[in-house]
Formats: structure tokens, sequence, C-alpha cells
């Protein structure tokens, strides 16, 4: 499993902070160098792009010769990506410059995964490798590294590989960075304590709904947060249409758009992990996702559809959920479910159910949670349960957490007939 660590490095000294700024101006240096020569060869129907100058000679000594490899090779990346994107018709340019030299260069280097170490603790420290030159210039002996410190928690400590360091000068938070690529082995996962199944049905009112089969079934609401981020999409239709001509955005629109991301992005983020979390608990180990079954109804326009893809970022979230997963052990598997939120679970009838907001009923007498009807039969799809419903968790956000709200599911949303029917 590969993850990435992201840390702030904190120069000790205004010496240190120096060191490190040169470096990283010499390896943008070095790139632009690199790609300068690209460029020329690329324009060139006698030249050879791959075919480059030898940098080591040059700034071997500032950068150390490992990370000269690093960022040659970054740049072979840059220009094989785009050589990809081409033949798909898809490329946006020829890789760019890091910055240049008269209005200042964009700070940032990678240093291969043997050149570099970080330590966790409770002063957490990052040593990197430089030049010999460098090492003279600021005193440093002939086989020390430059030694920074690292702030942040890193999410992953414990790994069996790491990979090659990305160090850079972040111009929006003013601090030094650093993303630390590490591969994470099986054997340090957490596994599955059983083998059970869980189904997910995916909407915009109910964000999940969730049926496992030890009998638990769990309801994410959205309808708080689908409602602010139709308010946000209004109010930034609004913006746009007060434009002048030939204006197509604004500070304030852009703005807004960046705050309904990040709003979407932090409840979903929570909501995979609590989400799994609970389920690892249940001893799931097989998550199976169906997709946006309330949109498909008649009553959403295409363009209410389009607004609630967007508002979901369906792919993204199905990535979160399985990238989650995977660090328990379990597995995301997505499959189609036509039908199954129309379906009634106790004639089978799909013609005859009617939904009204989230109640589904059907003329043979069943009445239950629409989103979690349709998750329990997606279930019934995939695999066999034995076990009868317990009764449906509702979960609400509060702007930091899921939690379970003290009103939970009444009778009445209970979508299993034989209990639903006990209660009239
Ligand atoms: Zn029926």
């Amino acid at each position: 499993m590969k993850r990435t660590n992201t840390f702030d490095v904190i120069p000790q000294s205004e010496k240190d902070e120096e060191l490190l700024q040169r470096l990283l101006d010499a390896s943008a240096a070095l790139w632009n160098e690199i790609n300068y020569e690209r460029r020329e060869h690329y324009a060139d129907p006698n030249a050879d792009v791959w075919d480059i100058s030898e940098y080591r000679g040059r700034y071997g000594d500032t950068l150390g010769a490992s990370t000269v490899q690093q960022i040659e090779r970054k740049n072979r990346e840059a220009w094989r990506s785009f050589f990809a994107l081409k033949k798909k018709g898809e490329a946006n340019g020829k890789p760019g410059y890091w910055g240049n030299e008269r209005e200042g260069r964009e700070l940032r280097t990678y240093i291969r995964n043997t050149s570099y170490s970080v330590e966790w603790g409770e002063y957490s420290r990052l040593e990197i490798l430089v030049g010999q030159d460098l090492k003279d210039e600021y005193g440093l002996g002939h086989r020390e590294r430059l030694r920074l410190e690292v702030r942040g928690n890193p999410k992953w400590e414990e790994y069996d590989k790491q990979g090659r360091l990305e160090l850079f000068w972040d111009e929006n938070a003013q601090t030094f960075r650093a993303f630390q690529p590490v591969t994470i082995g099986t054997s340090r996962l957490v596994q599955p304590l059983a083998g059970e199944t869980a189904a997910l049905d995916i909407g915009a009112n109910n964000l999940v709904a969730c049926t496992t089969t030890t009998g638990t079934q769990l309801l994410y609401e959205g309808h708080d947060l689908f409602e602010r981020f139709r308010e946000t999409t209004r109010e930034i239709a609004r913006l746009q249409s007060l434009l002048d001509d030939g204006r197509y955005s604004s500070h304030r629109i852009r703005s807004l758009y960046r705050r309904r991301t990040r709003r979407r992005d932090h409840a979903q983020d929570a909501l995979a992990r609590h989400l799994i979390e609970r389920l690892h608990g249940e001893g799931v180990s097989t998550v199976y996702v169906g997709a946006l079954t309330d949109v498909l109804n008649t009553h959403w326009s295409v363009k209410a559809n389009a607004k609630t893809h967007n508002f979901w970022a369906f792919r993204q979230f199905i990535d979160r959920l399985a990238c989650t997963a995977e660090e328990y052990g379990m597995t995301v598997e997505t499959r189609s479910e036509a039908w199954t939120s129309q379906e009634c679970p106790q004639c089978g009838s799909t013609e005859r159910t009617t939904r009204h907001s989230d109640t589904l009923t059907c003329p043979c007498g069943f009445e239950g949670h629409a989103d979690l009807t349709a998750s329990e039969t997606f279930l019934r799809r995939q695999t066999t349960v034995a076990r009868p419903m317990a009764r449906p968790v509702r979960l609400k956000w509060n702007d930091h957490e899921w939690s379970e709200s003290p009103h939970s599911c009444s009778n009445e949303e209970r979508t299993n007939p034989q209990v639903a029917s006990v209660g009239r």
C-alpha cells in the first residue's frame, strides 16, 4: 500500500535556512537548464529530446550526485508524461520551468530515498544530503547531512520503504514543506475481523445508506450539507451574472468554489473513515458500492442530476473509501444496482412501488425507508443475509465529525417488513 506523509520543515538557524534555500535554488536552476535543453531539442528535428548534457560536473558539488540524478529523472518523467498525453491528444503544453532567475526560481528539490532520513519522536527531524561545496561553505562535516526540524504529525510513522522526497518552499503557507512517499507492507495493516459483507447506497439526501450481513443498518444524513452546497452554488451563479462582459470569474467566486469543495471534502473524508472503522468493527471484509440511486428518480431534473454528481464527486468518494478500506485489509467493489432503489423487498415489484421523500411504499403493503431498503436489496443481490436487521443508526454531521443522532430511526423507517408491521 502506498501513502504519502506531508510535513513542514523548519531550519534551525538562519545559516541552515540559507543553505536550504541555496540547495533548492540550485535544484531549480538545474531543472531549468535541463528543461531548456529538452525544449531546444524538441524544436529541432535533428535532435533527440532524451539526449542531454552531463550536469553532474557543474551541479554535483552543490547538490550531491544523487540529487542531480533525481532531478534529471524527474524532468525525464515530466517529458514522458507530456508525450503520453500528446499521443492521446490531451497535452497541455511542454513541461514548464521552475520560475526564472530574474523573477525568482521556485524553490524545490527531489532527494533520493537513500539520501535522506526522517526520525519521528518528540523532536522529529529530517536529515538531507547536500553537496561537498555547500558542506565546506557552511561548516558541515564530510559525512554530515543538513539537519532540519520537522513539524506536524506523520500519518504513517511505520513503513517498509520510503520513496523519493519532494522538498519545496510553500509560498501560500510561507513554510518549507515535504512530501515523503512510503510503502506499507500488508503485515503492518489491520486485518478484517471476519468475512462479513456490507452494501452501500449512495445519494444526496442521505449520503450513504448501509446494510451489513451482521444486520446493522447505518444512515448518514446529507440533507443539510447538500442544501448548503446548493446555496453556495446559487450564490456563485448570482455573482457570475453580475460580472462585467468578458469576465468569467472573480476573487470572491473562486473563494466560494474553494470553500464549497473544502466543506464537501472534509465531510466526505470523515464519512469514509467513520464508516470503514465501524464496518471493520462489525467484521466486514468486503464492501459493495452502488451508484447514486435517488438521483435516478424521475423528479430529479437533468440539471439537478449534474449538480448532485458535482456535489458528490462520486468517483472521488469511492477512491477515498477504497483507500481507507485498504488500511483495514477490506476491499471495496462497485456494482451496478439498477432498480434496487425501486424494488419492493416484499413482493419484488419494481413498477408498482412509489417513493415519497424518504419512504418507499408498495400496494402489497410494504413501507420502509427508501435508501435503507435499497442498500438491503442491493446486499441481498450480492450475498445471502441470514440475520435479522437491527434498528438503523442515524448519523449526523456537525461540521467536525459524524455522530449518532439522538433521534434514531423510528419504527416506520425499519426496512424489515416483518418487524415494521409489528409497530402498526
Ligand atoms: Zn411489494
